[in-house]
């Protein structure tokens, strides 16, 4: 193995391995180590979010395919107040608009970290397990990592970068001496089964029921279940068992059933808490070394990963010489405030369901059941929450890095995820987000939908205006809008994508190598474009 690398990745969980498949593609020198010496057959994160699908889509030849096989659509929700069903919230019934992958999907973390491994060994690269970052020291020129093996044979790593995707103990973060993990652990404590549940009710669904704590159920694929429950007076100075949670489903859980053969059954406590930064000199944090918070919603893998595609172009695009080593910093700037706006969101949440409070208790009880049949039969409420669960939403617009051409009013701003539609080729139609990959910054250049819309040569000179100042390597498309030109590679099915960038008239979207829009405007400022590379 190498001893002197470009980058270090401590930590071989979801966060480490995204980030490696995002600097194997960029073919950078790096490795990935992990503590363990073999993977938990255990799963903690259950859910894998569209915006997640997406990114991992930027990957041709990953097999995005037997990701999306593996896992289970979520069919809908059961909310329950006090021991009464009180709505059932279809989830088919909201479609998310503008994306190939318009779910979230239940699938076990093992299945995910199981994916990510298959997708690392097509680019020849493993996770080294069983081996533990040990002592970290950075200097003017790079970081020294000492590591250890379960037999206690020691290596020291150099790299230009350390990465920590260690988790919540990192000690990445440990030994960056500027950073801080502020926030605090949540009072209760939260039992969990994956086990078998015999019942009468429509199986496939997520229950929600509330009372006197809160029990909820999501399904898993193989028949089991994923119980996690908050029950007042619950023993915690011992191991929970199947009894407690049958004996709290009877008072919460209508029509709940019996369990039987479970193959986890555990508890926890949960924190909510972020780093003041997530660079420190040479060092790097992402995932849940970098924040924690409650997985209402299903957020953190999901999260983590997001952190390790924003920082890996960058990196790549560093070590390249193409940037500055102060390009790096805008993935603190970038990811730091998705962070907040994370935790206030899932703490906001968390509190909801979880507070022991009575007072707030007998409110929220008494109110919800008038409540939740008004905002569950609301579609575009429900939506615009599915939009935020799904993370299409993130976005960078308080980016320095990101711009929005002068003039240029379209509802898609520099920052922006790059939304995504349908588009016929003479091959049969794709998605928009087929086109990207992680390696290269791609522009899209749209003949706009309205009459004073841009020819083939009108598109080649800008493309050729484009390609002539930039040295980065990017790649150009064109979009026509249906009816302008017969040759058209790609057209814009039914208009959508024009529509949703606002082009009536030409225009153009610079897109990152990580699926966020470095920089929109009309096509008549399209020289702009090039300074956003
Ligand atoms: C009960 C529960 C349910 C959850 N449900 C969800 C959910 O539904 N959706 C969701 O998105 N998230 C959920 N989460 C959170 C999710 O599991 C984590 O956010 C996710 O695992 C974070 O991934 P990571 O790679 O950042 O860290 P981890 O998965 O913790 O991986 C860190 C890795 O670093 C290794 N490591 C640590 N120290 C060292 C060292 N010194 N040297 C080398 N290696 C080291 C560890 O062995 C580990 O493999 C849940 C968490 C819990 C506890």
């Amino acid at each position: 193995m190498q001893k002197n690398v470009d980058v270090l990745i401590v930590g071989g969980g979801p966060t480490g391995m995204a980030l490696a498949l995002e600097l194997a593609t960029q073919g950078a020198s790096f490795r990935i180590i992990d503590k363990a010496t073999e993977r938990s057959p255990y799963s903690r994160a259950l859910v894998v979010q569209p915006r997640t699908l997406e990114l991992f889509n930027r990957h041709a030849g990953s097999g995005i395919e037997d990701l999306v096989a593996a896992g289970k659509r979520a069919a809908g929700a059961t909310m329950c107040v006090s021991g009464k069903k009180v709505v059932d919230i279809d989830v088919d019934s909201v479609k998310i608009p503008g994306t190939k992958y318009p779910f979230s999907m239940t699938i076990t973390q093992n299945e995910t970290e199981h994916w990510l491994e298959k997708a690392l060994a097509k680019h020849s690269v493993q996770v080294e397990m069983g081996v533990e970052a040990k002592d970290i020291a950075q200097d003017a020129d790079g970081v020294t990592v000492t590591t250890s093996t379960k037999d206690g044979v020691e290596e020291e790593i150099r790299a230009k970068y350390v990465v920590g995707a260690d988790g919540a103990h990192s000690v990445v973060r440990h030994a960056a001496k500027n950073l801080t993990f502020d926030g605090d652990a949540y009072p209760q404590e939260f039992i969990c089964a994956d086990t078998f549940m015999e019942s009468k009710l429509p199986g496939g669904r997520a229950y929600m029921c509330l009372g006197n704590g809160a029990f909820i159920v999501l399904p898993l694929k193989d028949g089991r279940v994923r119980l996690v429950v908050s029950r007042p007076n619950q023993d915690t100075s011992r191991a929970p068992k199947l009894e407690d949670f049958e004996e709290f489903m009877q008072e919460i859980f209508p029509g709940g059933g019996s369990l039987h053969d479970p193959t986890w059954v555990t508890h926890f406590r949960l924190h909510h808490r972020c780093v003041n930064n997530f660079r420190d000199g040479r060092l790097f944090v992402a995932g849940d070394a970098s924040n924690i918070h409650s997985p209402a919603g299903g957020q953190s893998l999901n999260s983590g990963i997001q952190d390790s595609i924003n920082l890996g172009w960058k990196l790549a695009a560093v070590l390249r010489g193409e940037k500055p080593d102060s390009f790096l910093d805008t993935y603190h700037t970038e990811r730091h405030r998705i962070a907040q706006f994370l935790l206030n969101n899932t703490d906001k949440a968390f509190t909801y369901v979880t507070s022991t409070n009575p007072i707030y208790l007998f409110l929220r009880n008494n109110i919800l059941p008038w409540v939740l049949p008004l905002v569950a039969t609301n579609k575009s409420r429900l939506l615009k929450q599915f939009q935020f669960i799904s993370q299409l939403r993130v976005r960078y617009r308080h980016s320095d890095i990101v711009g929005t051409a002068d003039g240029f009013y379209g509802p898609i701003k520099g920052g922006d995820r790059a939304v995504d539609g349908g588009l016929k080729t003479p091959q049969g139609e794709i998605w928009m987000l087929d086109l990207l990959t992680p390696t290269n910054h791609h522009l899209m250049l749209f003949s706009g939908s309205g009459d004073n819309y841009a020819t083939e040569a009108d598109l080649n000179g800008s493309e050729a205006l484009f390609l002539n100042n930039t040295k980065t390597a990017a790649k150009v498309h064109q979009i026509f809008s249906e009816g302008r030109n017969a040759e058209a590679e790609y057209v814009d099915v039914e208009g959508a994508l024009h529509k949703a960038f606002g082009f009536t008239d030409p225009g153009y979207v610079l897109i990152r190598p990580d699926g966020y829009i470095a920089h929109i405007g009309p096509l008549t400022a399209i020289e702009e474009a090039t300074r956003w590379l």
